[in-house]
């Protein structure tokens, strides 16, 4: 069988949740769907980040110990997870001794090829990003050049990974492989970053304990990046998943931590002996109208009041359709309200429910059997076969946004096909029943081939239109690329709204 394996980052236990979180694992939510209706053996893997000085010390300043602070906020990323009918396979906690075993096995294979030395470490150390910098990389204040916030001179015994020795073999490997890195601005930037040379990555502090144990010196824990990449592999490389799922198929990741995942997490590969992700996609942010989210600008958006008021599948639809893969995108809640009522209740709501009133009305609920019929509807039929090729293209190639696009570009062609037809005049006349059946009967049958394509979009949604359909089997992409399959003197549901229209003051 085919497989895939895709992951998200994992995420950091902060108090603040933001609609990026969401974005991030909709994103690769909408990927697995996919490839799982495409019969892929799928492999979707998210989690939580949690050790480092920065939880110790938020858990400290509340009296608590790091995991008692850390618990509650991972159970909200989870629950956010089932709100958004995220279907990951596996969640993965760094606090977890599954994991703390496979990250301390890695290290002392890196150990024992001779990349990991100790020596003597004395740097600059961003604790909000867990990052370490040195004097050239700061801001023009001095600062931490990702959050400009100040940095801290440690100096400190320490354990080091020789990253310098994987320079030149990370180049050749992204020279190679131009699908490595995606999308190209991300790839040339690391390119640039590698081409300036790489220094020996620091992988152990001793000023705070909340981390995984150095083996045999057990006075320091290892660095959390070090420590989080791991992940990736923890579920699978104590059993045969990791033959089945290993290179991962796409680790997705947000723009400011391509870095770590192009060249650390690689290097570190390299250096115990195994293969490399076969692609790291940089995703963009999520800005509003003010600007980044950020909690002192005040614009942060809360993905769970965002669900409880509009439902999950509205907010996937919307940030998978209006944000192109790759690039920043533009969240407001304006134009989520204009997509949900042009989209969603008036596109796609209304081609439901004027099929289904019309099957209801002119024959009972029932499909009759259909021919050939008109010129017009031998086109109809062709235009749902290329859309779904068109859908494919677009999703194997991780084009989630256009491909969205040209299933609602179907959509309306579908509605137009209901005003050209105009099954109301085709029932007035005896001598067109005929027409009519082959109308209703196309309009279920490409209401079916929708409900499989907007399945990795909006599942709870495909589940009711095929419920409404009475299609009981469950979406496959092969199914979509037939017309045709729906049996004639099959019977429909009623009709019920997908979407209700959003009043808004304007
Ligand atoms: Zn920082």
């Amino acid at each position: 069988m085919k497989t895939f394996y895709i992951t998200t980052p994992i995420y950091y236990p902060s108090a603040n949740l933001h609609i990026g979180h969401a974005y991030c694992t909709t994103i690769a939510d909408a990927i697995a769907r996919y490839k799982r209706l495409d019969g892929f053996d799928v492999f979707f893997l998210t989690g939580s980040d949690e050790h480092g000085q920065k939880i110790q010390r938020s858990a400290q300043a509340q009296g608590k110990s790091p995991l008692e602070y850390v618990d509650p906020i991972v159970e909200s990323f989870k629950d956010l997870w089932t709100k958004f009918h995220i279907s990951n396979d596996d969640f993965i906690r760094t606090s977890e001794p599954r994991h703390e075993k496979v990250v301390q096995e890695i290290f002392r294979r890196i150990q024992a090829n001779g990349d990991i030395y100790k020596g003597e470490y004395t740097g600059l150390y961003c604790t909000p990003c867990e990052s370490y910098w040195t004097e050239l990389q700061l801001d023009e204040n001095g600062c931490c050049p990702d959050c400009h916030r100040p940095v801290e001179k440690v100096s400190e015994e320490a354990y080091f990974f020789r990253l310098s020795k994987y320079a030149d073999k990370l180049l050749q490997h992204i020279e190679e492989h131009p699908e490595f890195i995606v999308p190209t601005s991300r790839r040339n930037e690391m390119i640039n970053f590698i081409r300036r040379g790489l220094e020996d990555l620091c992988i152990s502090r001793t000023s705070f304990d909340w981390g995984i144990p150095v083996p045999d010196d057990p006075r320091h824990v290892i660095y959390v990046w070090f420590d989080a990449v791991i992940n990736y592999i923890t579920p699978l490389i104590h059993n045969e998943d990791m033959k089945r799922f290993w290179p991962a198929d796409i680790h997705l990741v947000g723009k400011e931590i391509v870095r770590f995942h192009t060249i650390i997490w690689p290097a570190m590969l390299m250096a115990a002996g195994l293969p490399l992700p076969k692609q790291i996609y940089g995703h963009g942010w999520l800005v509003t109208d003010t600007g980044k989210m950020s909690k002192s600008v005040g614009n942060v958006v809360d993905p769970v009041l965002l669900v409880e008021e509009f439902g999950a599948d509205a907010i996937r639809y919307f940030l998978l359709r209006e944000i192109t893969l790759g690039l920043d995108g533009n969240f407001s809640r304006d134009a989520l309200i204009a997509r949900i009522n042009a989209d969603l209740a008036n596109d796609l709501g209304n081609l439901l429910h004027r099929t289904l009133n019309m099957i209801g009305k002119f024959q009972q609920g029932t499909l009759l059997p259909a021919t050939d019929g008109t010129e017009l509807d031998q086109s109809f039929r062709a235009q749902a076969l290329d859309t779904v090729r068109e859908y494919r293209r677009l999703m194997d190639d991780v084009q989630l946004s256009d491909a969205v696009k040209v299933v609602w570009k179907f959509i309306g062609r579908a509605n137009k096909y209901i005003d050209e037809t105009m099954p109301w005049k085709l029932a007035k006349d005896p001598a067109q029943r005929q027409q009519l059946a082959n109308v209703l009967y196309n309009l279920a049958e490409s209401l079916r081939i929708v409900s499989v394509l907007i399945e990795p979009f909006m599942p709870d949604t495909a589940q009711k239109i095929r419920a409404q359909l009475n299609v009981t089997s469950k979406p496959k992409l092969d199914d979509a690329q037939t017309f045709g399959l729906l049996e004639a003197n099959h019977v429909v549901g009623k009709p019920e709204q997908l979407f209700p229209r959003i009043l808004t003051d304007k």
